[in-house]
């Protein structure tokens, strides 16, 4: 079969949740993918920042083939070796307490939910809490989750969703305060907003969300999800501003590829909400799901990937600077690290989107005026002056 069969069978048979770019993926190697046809791309999306180590990277695939050959999976009613490891790994990583995997980002934001609400409820009984989440947020497609993502084009169709939810502006800590009130249990963002167009936060509003949270015992639930480990420099990015969560969730580049999320308590929380019996996951955590987690956070250590992406950030930044110097319909660059976003005026992103796919270049949009870039974590200063040709190749045509 040729791509064109492969991508007419997937039509025929898929479910069209995806205007998909026309391209079948086969192989990756490094930071390029390779295309069934055998045409080679720089990949500068990661699979959507989940990919962080790359294609192949020494040691990953093995570690995986030998979780295979042990055991793939337990359930829940038993331990498991690679669990115990992630977990260890993860906690004392991130400074807080206990874990729970999913399989999913939006699985780790349900969970982040219900233990915001049984955190409420432990307090006083009440069963009418409201959580705050911000505006052009993304935190998933199922429901709980989607009923915190501030964009009403995703909610719509899908209503009525779970009440209870108020949304303010990201950065903008007034509008916040306006929506505190006694049955306010959590607030929930993200620290660098990803899908909604690559926005940091200030350090005043994180500052300010952690004050609030702490005069009335609220949960500060951080979604880690896209701009963690590791991508924005440090391996969760409130760790940039020093402000710890009482909940983070996990996903994406946890497991490099291998579906596993997760959400993270700091003693607070974990010692006042979930209780056996009030959640569960029949393959959270499963053993290989862990194993890659486990493989992760070494290889991270091993490569010192953190202090790459710290290196090679300012040739980044600056090179993603030029295009806005050079271009007029590129306004703007916005992000931290590896999480970079170049704003697009008076052109569709799309379009751009496509011309790089078929110039070897595979980036991403966010909202609609973004040009996303989240490469591999492993990505050289070469591999930028390589985008940066095929991008410009792409502006220019
Ligand atoms: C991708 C993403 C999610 C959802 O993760 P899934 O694994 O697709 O369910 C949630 N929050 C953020 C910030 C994300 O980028």
């Amino acid at each position: 079969m040729n791509m064109n069969d492969y991508m007419t069978e997937s039509e025929e048979y898929v479910l069209h949740t995806y205007n998909r770019f026309p391209v079948v993926l086969e192989k990756g190697e490094g930071v390029h993918l390779y295309d069934t046809d055998g045409k080679e791309y720089l990949d500068f999306a990661a699979g959507i920042a989940v990919f962080a180590l790359g294609y192949n990277y020494p040691g990953y695939n093995d570690a995986l083939k030998n979780q295979i050959d042990n055991i793939v999976h337990t359930s829940n009613l038993y331990y498991n070796i690679p669990m115990a490891e992630a977990a260890k790994k993860v906690v004392t990583a991130s400074g807080m307490s206990k874990v729970f995997f999913t399989n999913s980002g939006t699985e780790a934001i349900e969970g982040a939910i219900k233990v915001a609400r049984k955190y409420a409820y432990n307090k006083d009984g009440h069963t009418d809490h409201e959580i705050i989440a911000m505006n052009h947020s993304f935190h998933g497609r199922s429901v709980g989750a989607l009923s915190v993502t501030g964009n009403p084009h995703y909610q719509e169709a899908f209503k009525p969703l779970m009440g209870g939810v108020k949304f303010a502006d990201f950065n903008d800590l007034d509008s916040v305060k306006a929506q505190v009130n006694d049955k306010t249990c959590a607030i929930i963002l993200e620290p660098v907003q990803g899908e909604g167009g690559i926005y940091p936060a200030t350090m005043e509003f994180l500052q300010g969300l952690r004050d609030i949270c702490d005069e009335k015992d609220i949960l500060l639930i951080f979604d880690e999800i896209q701009c963690g480990m590791g991508r924005t420099g440090k391996l969760f990015a409130w760790q940039h501003y020093g402000i710890q969560p009482d909940v983070m969730t996990c996903a994406k580049a946890l497991g490099c590829g291998v579906p596993v999320g997760a959400f993270v308590l700091n003693e607070k929380a974990a010692a006042n909400s979930l209780v056996p019996g009030d959640h569960g996951t029949t393959y959270g955590g499963n053993p290989l799901a862990c194993a890659a987690v486990s493989k992760v956070f070494d290889l991270f250590e091993e490569a010192k990937l953190l202090e790459h992406v710290n290196a090679v950030t300012p040739y980044f930044e600056k090179k993603l600077d030029e295009l806005v110097d050079k271009y007029d319909f590129i306004t703007a660059r916005r992000g931290k690290g590896f999480m970079q976003g170049l704003v697009v005026s008076g052109r569709p992103v799309g379009d751009i989107v496509k011309k790089a796919l078929a110039n070897g270049l595979v980036i991403i949009s966010a909202g609609s005026d973004v040009l996303r870039l989240v490469p591999p974590l492993i990505i050289t200063e070469q591999n930028i002056d390589q985008m940066v040709k095929l991008l410009e190749k792409s502006l220019d045509e």
